[in-house]
């Protein structure tokens, strides 16, 4: 008979940071379980559940959390692995940052591969009748979703995980397992656990086209950028910038950046010129220049495809201090650390942030690495281990 698995650590949420997080306590040696109303794909989504909506790139990312170059730099490290593995969804693809305004040289010029300056590069992405573009290229990692999370929680069931579906309350935190909870449940972390700290949600619009041609380079590569038009053609601050990111069947096309407290009921206006699609109102922008763009560097039009329009919730934790929660408190004496309000950068930063989380779980309960045996499909595992338990 089995005997049942006692647990270590609870990791409250099943979006990308509480999956990321189960996956490196394991791996660490702890014995696990999530509790999650939601898994990302499986269960329906909403605009504040936002790991369906990540679109999903690895890159830099604007927002505030405390070690972010150390953070950035393991999540690349795994990330990589898992693209030299190639089992995971994940790949290293051109991604292109272009303004139609001069900008200086990113930060992260030196930090990432592949940096060129488009004024290095024959062919790119713009306006045909931008009077100028700038900006840069570099190799970015990509996670495919739904596949990468869909292996990750096959990952996370091969090394013994168990997922438990339930929508939790403050009360019943108290009664789970595991000598540590973790808080990884996004923006429901605000109802489930005191937060002197305020929090932000920043809307983002997308558009996903499907019954396209394969959007490639012409190199044959995927590709995605982030393009921002001159500022005589903005007339808000919030709706300027738009994205594509063609995946092997779909694109996602974005973008939208719109303050909401959480304590506001968002009610979709759009501070710009919208269109509905598919019942939804969108930034127009996301279409219209997003075509345009895509149908002179790509040659397809995206206006061809079936076109659904939806909105999902960046949680963003305390965007003009410290930022990311990632943090020790208590619950009836029980060590909580908290995993959560990654706003945009959630997949970006969610190694990195497993990282430091779980050093904080080192703190309250020393793990306890056994020999690691996993089926052949995850291989990568066992890399991913010796990374981890090498403690760097
Ligand atoms: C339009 C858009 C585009 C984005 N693009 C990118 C991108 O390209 N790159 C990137 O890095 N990030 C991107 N993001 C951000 C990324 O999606 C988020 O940072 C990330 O998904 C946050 O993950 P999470 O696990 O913290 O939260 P969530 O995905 O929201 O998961 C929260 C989990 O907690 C559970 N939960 C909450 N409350 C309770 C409760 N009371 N009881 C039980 N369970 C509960 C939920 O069911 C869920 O399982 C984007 C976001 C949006 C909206």
């Amino acid at each position: 008979m089995q005997t049942e698995r006692r647990i270590d650590v609870t990791v409250i949420g099943g979006g990308v940071i509480g999956i990321t997080t189960a996956i490196y306590l394991e791996l660490r040696g702890y014995d696990t379980a999530i509790y999650a109303e939601k898994v990302p794909f499986v269960d329906e989504s909403s605009p504040e559940f936002a790991t369906p909506y990540a679109a999903a790139s690895i890159k830099p990312a604007s927002v505030t959390f405390s070690g972010q170059e150390r953070a950035l730099s393991i999540s690349q490290e795994i990330f990589g692995l898992f693209a030299d593995a190639g089992s995971m969804g994940v790949r290293q693809q051109p991604h292109f940052v272009l303004y139609e305004e001069d900008r200086p040289d990113p930060g992260y010029a030196d930090t990432v591969s592949g940096f060129r300056r488009i004024s290095d590069i024959e062919r790119y992405p713009h306006r045909p009748d931008a009077t100028s573009v700038f900006g840069w290229q570099f190799d970015a990692f990509f996670a495919e979703l739904p596949a990468y999370i869909a292996r990750c929680y096959a990952l996370y069931d091969s090394l013994g995980g168990a997922v438990h579906k339930r929508a939790l309350t403050r009360d019943a935190c108290r009664k789970l397992p595991g000598e540590v909870l973790v808080n990884c449940a996004g923006l429901g972390s605000k109802d489930l656990f005191d937060d002197p700290r305020p929090w932000m949600i920043y809307v983002g619009h997308q558009v996903i086209a499907d019954g396209l041609p394969l959007i490639r380079t012409d190199c044959g590569e995927l590709f995605s950028y982030n393009y921002m038009p001159n500022s005589d053609t903005i007339s808000d601050g919030f709706t300027g910038e738009v994205y594509a990111y063609p995946r092997m069947d779909t694109v996602v096309l974005g973008g939208s950046r719109i303050p909401v407290s959480p304590s506001e009921e968002w009610k979709g206006h759009v501070p710009s010129a919208s269109r509905r699609v598919g019942g939804v109102e969108v930034p127009s922008r996301i279409v219209e220049l997003n075509n345009e763009l895509l149908k002179t560097y790509a040659g397809v039009s995206i206006k061809e495809g079936n076109l659904t329009g939806r909105y999902g919730f960046r949680p963003v934790r305390d965007p003009d201090g410290h930022g990311v929660r990632i943090e020790r408190t208590s619950l009836d004496d029980r060590p909580v650390v908290h995993n959560c309000g990654h706003g945009g950068a959630g997949v970006t930063l969610s190694w990195g942030s497993a990282a430091k989380a779980s050093k904080l779980v080192g703190e309250a309960i020393e793990p306890d690495p056994a020999p690691l045996t996993v089926s052949r499909e995850f291989a990568v595992a066992e890399r991913l281990a010796t990374r981890i338990r090498s403690n760097r």
